[in-house]
């Protein structure tokens, strides 16, 4: 294997080390500016509670992996964990937890008051109304940990050398060549960050922005209160705390009190650098929070306490990968304790095979938009993801950030009174609905969660749509102008790109082992010009990374707009614009042609992810309020509407088109999401129908047959022109039978469902063809 360099002896680089040098990757060198073990970095003073249980898929997966492994090292206690409710709201959101537990694989269940009370006798059960119980979850031994993921490595090889601060990332010809100590200099192929909270420092050594933000968290122990070393980790999220035992002692951490960005610079010197002084006065509030819920605390005192660093991230995911500006330069930080040997594996993976076996779009080291790396928005954000960190966060709740990117568009959209959500990966802002159109006469009775952001005007939305015609802003939609001979797209995409100029075509790019890491378009504008409709930054940097001389590739998103213009008025509105010729015959599905509309100089593509006759409009970004006008002007005796996405999401699902990234992702191919026939697959994304009309899932949703949990939602919407909420799930392909009943947990409640045969709306694609 390569020389590796990883910066960082702390729980991360340990695990890392363990991990490659598993996988036969002996030439690897461990450097730490501190001692060994106890670094004095986050994981020197962890107190290692460790709760599995996760929104996130991938991290859940983390997590049980590092128990797994650390309960085989014997570095882990398995005592459980209670999660406590003391209010209604809470105790929904443990049943919500409860069901991504069932989920990802994590067995838990909900307590009532007494049984919470005898699991951890500390508790007042009369301030309690039930408790999530996680047998799984426990207590890691960080530093006992690092020592024997060290030991591990050691013995294949590895060297683990202390009092070895890199100073100096040393490249040539824009690839890693080594690092510099101020002692010595290591030549290297390859250099990983785990440097924890000290990322962004070495990420300036290589050039290399790492949007990371240290912050302090309180941390006390108490005096002796009769606890016990068998006692579950507790939670109290209500009050953002958590508790653990030392011995006869209570350990407590906070995360109540304002938030405390720090300052590298400001760190304090000696052994534990990352132990800022213990501040009282912003831990009163916490201590009393405390004794309310375990009132064996209230004549005890705080026998030490500390103020620990460690790092934040704007969306709360770690930061792995290789930096494309400097080949050779890996990250793996932001990590926590409870996810440290799950994310080494996954990186150790990533680098020997080119691939991790684990879904890492979330956490990868090149998700974000430019604004997104800006130091201001990495700190507002991670300011907020600290304050929320225990909080019950609907999937569509507002970011703090807002007006990040804004389409062309946003002034007439505000006219008609849009209600905005954020394309969360992306940092744009999108209409869900608007409120200048209608409610429908009899809105349908919903339940209250899946009714925030959300408005009954989205049944008008797209029902319109169905019946006449909408404007949809596509803008948010990533845009990649690729010049170059077609040669580099048709091997990189899963279908066949060589098509005369003026085709489109809907395509995969698939990694090494036939996962799916995009579904893009790409449109054939010129022989050696085409536009590609993608998902994010990342397939930006897919592109760039493969990308051989002789090819350009350019993000034009922020530069251009579109309007996704659908429904069965949409010829009749453009037809009197354009110099193109949209008749049926000489403009069909799946074509695109340039011209204009108006003034507006236009790229046409017929294409539609909401199952209608209509185009994908795109401009530059100066004419798009002309192009937004000339068509809102033109559509009126149509009588167009602007529609937004939650009427887009039900549109899209009746129709069965798939997300990237909710519904399909690298873990799965293109048979098993249904994008390709072939080999009979294992497991399928399938399309369920619910009973109830009146709860619709989120997704994450864990579905059951005959009781047992046997797969999860992944999008679900109120199917409007069906009747019915449309949820898709993955499912072993034993139950993707049409007609096979199932159940969904939904909060406290089990949801049935019924697989149906998709699509649910037009199969046979006439609106599209129309
Ligand atoms: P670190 O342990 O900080 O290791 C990074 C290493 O890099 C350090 O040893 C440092 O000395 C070294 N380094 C830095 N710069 C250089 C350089 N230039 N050259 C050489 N070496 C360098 N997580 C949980 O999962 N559960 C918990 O209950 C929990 N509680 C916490 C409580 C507190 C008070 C704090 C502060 C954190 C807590 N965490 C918890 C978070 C967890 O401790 C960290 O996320 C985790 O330890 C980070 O591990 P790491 O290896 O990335 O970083």
């Amino acid at each position: 294997g390569p020389r590796v360099v990883i910066i960082g002896a702390g729980i991360v680089g340990c695990a890392l080390a363990d991990e490659l040098t598993a996988r036969g990757w002996t030439g690897v060198t461990v450097l730490e500016r501190g001692p060994l073990f106890v670094t004095g970095g986050s994981s020197s003073h962890a107190p290692g509670l460790v709760f599995q249980t996760n929104p996130s898929r991938t991290m859940a997966r983390m997590a049980r992996y590092t128990v797994e492994k650390y309960l085989e090292l014997e570095c882990f206690r398995q005592v459980g964990s209670l999660e406590v409710a003391t209010t209604p709201a809470r105790l929904a959101e443990l049943h919500r937890r409860f069901g991504f537990g069932q989920s990802w694989g994590i067995p838990s269940a909900v307590l009532d008051p007494a049984a919470t009370a005898t699991l951890f006798p500390l508790l007042d059960s009369d301030r309690v109304l039930g408790g999530l119980h996680v047998p799984g979850d426990g207590l890691a031994s960080a530093v006992a940990a690092c020592e024997a993921q060290a030991r591990r490595a050691t013995a294949r090889g590895a060297r683990f050398i202390a009092d070895a601060e890199v100073v100096e990332i040393r490249s040539a010809g824009g690839k890693v060549a080594g690092v510099r100590t101020v002692d010595e200099t290591y030549p290297c192929d390859i250099v990983v960050s785990c440097a924890g909270f000290w990322g962004p420092r070495i990420g300036e050594l290589a050039g290399v922005t790492i949007p990371l933000l240290p912050m302090a968290h309180q941390y006390v122990r108490t005096d002796g209160v009769g606890a016990h070393d068998d006692l579950p980790i507790l939670r109290h999220q209500d009050r953002d705390l958590y508790f653990r035992a030392h011995g006869e002692a209570v350990g407590i951490g906070s995360y109540l009190h304002e938030p405390m960005p720090v300052e590298l610079a400001d760190l304090p010197g000696g052994e534990h650098p990352s132990m800022m002084p213990f501040t009282p006065d912003t831990f009163s509030e916490s201590w009393d929070a405390a004794v309310d819920l375990l009132p064996a605390l209230g004549p005890k005192r705080i026998v030490d306490g500390f103020n620990g660093v460690f790092s934040f991230t704007a969306d709360g995911f770690p930061l792995l990968g290789e930096a494309r500006e400097l080949s050779g330069f890996w990250t793996a930080e932001a990590i926590w304790v409870t996810h440290s040997a799950g994310a080494a594996r996954a990186v150790a993976e990533w680098m020997v095979t080119g691939r991790s076996s684990l879904d890492l779009h979330e956490c990868d080291l090149n998700r974000f938009d430019p604004a997104q790396l800006a130091p201001a928005y990495v700190f507002e954000r991670a300011i907020r993801s600290f304050a929320e960190v225990y909080d019950i966060v609907h999937p569509l709740d507002p970011p703090s950030v807002r007006n990040l990117r804004v389409s062309p568009f946003h002034a007439r959209q505000t006219e008609l009174g849009a209600v905005f959500g954020e394309a969360a990966a992306t940092g744009w802002e999108r209409p869900l609905w608007y409120a200048a159109n209608p409610p429908p006469p009899a809105p349908r009775a919903r339940d209250e969660w899946s009714s925030r952001h959300w408005s009954p005007i989205a049944e008008t939305e797209a029902r319109i749509t169905r019946e006449r015609v909408a404007m949809y802003d596509m803008t948010p939609l990533t845009r990649l102008e690729v010049t170059g001979p077609v040669s580099f797209l048709q091997e990189l995409t899963s279908g066949d790109v060589d098509r005369k100029v003026g085709g489109v075509v809907y395509t995969t790019l698939l990694d090494p082992a036939g996962g799916i890491r995009s579904d893009i378009t790409v449109a054939r504008l010129a022989e050696n010009r085409f536009q590609v409709g993608a998902n994010g930054p990342l397939d930006l940097d897919w592109l760039l990374r493969r990308a051989p001389a002789g090819v350009e590739i350019r993000d034009v998103t922020g530069g251009t707009c579109g309007i996704g213009l659908w429904g069965p008025r949409a010829r009749d509105v453009v037809a009197p614009l354009t110099d193109i010729d949209v008749s049926p015959g000489a403009f069909r599905y799946f074509q695109c042609r340039e011209g204009h509309l108006g003034t507006v100089p236009v790229t046409m593509l017929r294409l539609s992810y909401v199952g209608e006759l209509g185009w994908e409009i795109y401009a530059r970004a100066d004419h798009g309020l002309r192009l937004w006008d000339t068509l809102w002007a033109a559509g009126q005796e149509h009588g167009v509407i602007a529609a937004g996405r939650a009427a887009f999401t039900s549109l899209r699902l009746e129709k069965g088109y798939r997300a990237w990234g909710i519904d399909m992702t690298s873990e799965d191919d293109l048979y098993q999401a249904g994008l390709a026939t072939g080999p009979a697959p294992d497991r399928r994304l399938t399309c369920l129908v619910l009973a109830d009309a009146g709860a619709v899932p989120m997704g994450r949703e864990p579905v059951y047959a005959d009781g047992a949990p046997v797969g999860h939602v992944t999008s679900a919407a109120f199917g409007h022109t069906i009747g019915a909420p449309i949820a898709y799930a993955w499912l072993p392909a034993a139950l993707t039978v049409p007609g096979t009943e199932l159940e969904i947990g939904y909060f406290d409640r089990r949801l049935s469902a019924t697989v149906a045969t998709e699509p649910l709306f037009d199969p046979e694609h006439q609106r599209l063809r129309s």
